[in-house]
């Protein structure tokens, strides 16, 4: 079933989890396990990442394919387009609806530090091209999209992603997955702009929980996400007081405090940055509660 429609009849709040594809097969059945206590969780879906390179694009439809069928979950891959050609993409749409995957998360992708794109002859530009592409391939197939709370690196301004981002959902997306942020005002506000440009579809928030130091400076070089001062300043302090496991602590403390937060102010349900670590997402959850009344 398409997610917009599981949202809006199973209702909301929600939780939903990205998994990445291990890029070893024999990791795998440690992945599943790790998988099988999440659905404990019972999470509205679940996606799968998408990496450049062939092998790692099979291990998307493998994995996506394989939660679908192992947990009866609603699942959806990733899809990256930049140089991609439309036969490519359609094979990929194709295999995953034979395999009853009827989601994607419509994506541009990074592109290459390596190689030069002549744009003349690239078949996709944008993400809002694979968009329009696999709404008219794929009917009903559910898309979501990527949104950025704090704009993405390459944008000139706030205004021309708002603008990109809506442009993405007029050519047929369903719903909205944001990049990760620490700031819910980001999120507050990127939503409000949305809906000010006449946009309604569930944007849902993607929350990373901090797992070290080392890992968060490395995510936050690639993707452009601010950290508060002092969010930055209480893991340095945990750091010096207690090492890796007390950043561990606080950032699951604060990831606690983001989720209630942003679900006391009607954010639809929460994407769960998982890094196929179960036992942190377990204990944020735990901690969250109920999220029904
Ligand atoms: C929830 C989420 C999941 C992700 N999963 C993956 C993944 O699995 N694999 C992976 O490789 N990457 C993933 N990414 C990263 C993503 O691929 C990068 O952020 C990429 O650089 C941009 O992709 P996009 O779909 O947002 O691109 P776009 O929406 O095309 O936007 C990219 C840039 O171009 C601008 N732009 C858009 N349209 C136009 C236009 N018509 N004219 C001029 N400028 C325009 C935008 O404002 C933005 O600055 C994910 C990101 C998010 C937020």
């Amino acid at each position: 079933m398409n997610i917009a429609q599981r949202i809006s009849e199973k209702g909301t709040p929600f939780y939903s989890f990205e998994f990445f594809p291990p890029r070893d097969p024999e990791q795998w059945p440690a992945f599943y396990a790790t998988a099988e206590k999440l659905m404990a969780l019972d999470p509205l879906f679940a996606s799968v990442t998408y990496g450049a390179g062939g092998s790692r694009q099979t291990a998307t439809l493998d994995i996506v394919t394989g939660l679908k069928k192992r947990f009866n979950l609603e699942t959806m891959a990733h899809l990256t387009c930049v140089g991609a050609t439309r036969d490519q993409i359609k094979s990929f749409l194709s295999e995953l609806r034979d395999n009853g995957v009827n989601n994607v998360l419509a994506l541009r992708g990074d592109l290459p530090q390596d190689q030069t794109i002549d744009w003349d002859k690239a078949e996709f530009r944008h993400a809002a091209d694979l968009v329009r592409f696999t709404r008219d391939t794929f009917p009903d197939m559910g898309i979501g999209v990527a949104g950025y709370p704090a704009p993405h690196p390459e944008s000139p301004s706030f205004s021309s992603d708002w603008r990109y981002t809506v442009a993405k959902i007029r050519e047929g997306a369903d719903f909205v997955i944001t990049q990760l942020f620490f700031d819910v005002r980001e999120y507050f506000n990127f939503v409000d702009r949305l809906n000010d440009m006449g946009v309604s579809v569930p944007v849902i928030p993607g929350i990373l929980p901090v797992q070290s130091l080392e890992s968060i400076r490395r995510t936050l070089s690639l993707c452009g996400a601010n950290i508060p001062g002092k969010l930055y300043l209480e893991l340095e302090a945990a750091h010096d007081r207690g090492g890796s496991a007390a950043v561990k602590e606080a950032g699951i403390a604060y990831a606690v405090r983001q989720i209630r937060t942003l679900l006391d102010n009607g954010a639809p349900g929460i994407h769960i940055y998982t890094l196929n670590n179960a036992s942190t997402c377990q204990r944020i959850i735990e901690e969250v509660g109920q999220l029904r009344a």
